[in-house]
């Protein structure tokens, strides 16, 4: 990415609000992205703004997360997160991983049925609000992880490290208006809607780099 924090963009959304229904209602997109993003980005932008971090990478602040206030980990962790959630969404999403990534999921965790269960499991059982992964670990192999608040896989402070290719938002915000509390069928619903090009795109990467 090698994009000072001070010059991050907030992104823009490839599709319409209500594109992703019924998997994702338009009301929720709507304000998960004009409020709770926004809200993480501009309190990002705010906390370094005239100190030296503003002219940091914000990868490696995030891989140094532990050494920044905890206003840089939350807000900075929330803008990474949703702008990587809004890139793996597609109204055209669905299926299976493609290419290579079809190749190392099955290799790493045997099927790609047994690869959702995983995430399927991290993503149910993470207590309380976080963030349910796809990573590539050091010696790029691929891991499924969760992590609590808007933490994620890049920092220091994760059980499991590693660069994230595929997240899904476990927070109620990302769902409650039309699941409620049924965080199960909002998950099973995610499936629908991944945007498997993109996926792929971001392991593809990881892989020559
Ligand atoms: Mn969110």
């Amino acid at each position: 990415m090698n994009t000072k924090i001070g010059k991050l963009e907030f992104p823009s959304l490839s599709y319409d609000f209500g594109a992703l229904e019924p998997h994702i209602d338009k009301l929720t997109m709507e304000i998960h992205y004009t409020k709770h993003h926004q809200a993480y980005f501009s309190n990002l932008l705010a906390a370094v703004k005239d100190t030296d971090t503003e002219n940091l990478d914000f990868e490696i602040v995030l891989k140094n997360i532990s050494k920044y206030p905890v206003a840089i980990r939350n807000n900075g962790g929330g803008h990474f997160n949703h702008s990587l959630f809004w890139s793996i969404l597609s109204p055209n999403g669905g299926g299976e991983a493609k290419g290579e990534l079809k190749k190392a999921i099955a290799d790493q965790f045997g099927s790609f049925a047994k690869f959702k269960e995983l995430f399927d499991n991290a993503a149910k059982t993470r207590f309380g609000s976080g963030w349910a992964w796809l990573g590539v670990n050091s010696d790029k192999e691929l891991f499924v992880s969760s992590t609590p608040n808007q933490d994620n896989p890049l920092m220091d402070v994760a059980e499991q490290k590693g660069t994230p290719i595929l997240g899904l938002d476990v927070w109620e915000h990302a769902y409650y208006l039309n699941y409620q509390n049924r965080r199960p069928d909002y998950v099973s619903a995610f499936w629908n809607v991944i945007n498997w090009d993109e996926v792929e795109k971001r392991y593809s990467k990881l892989l020559v780099g």
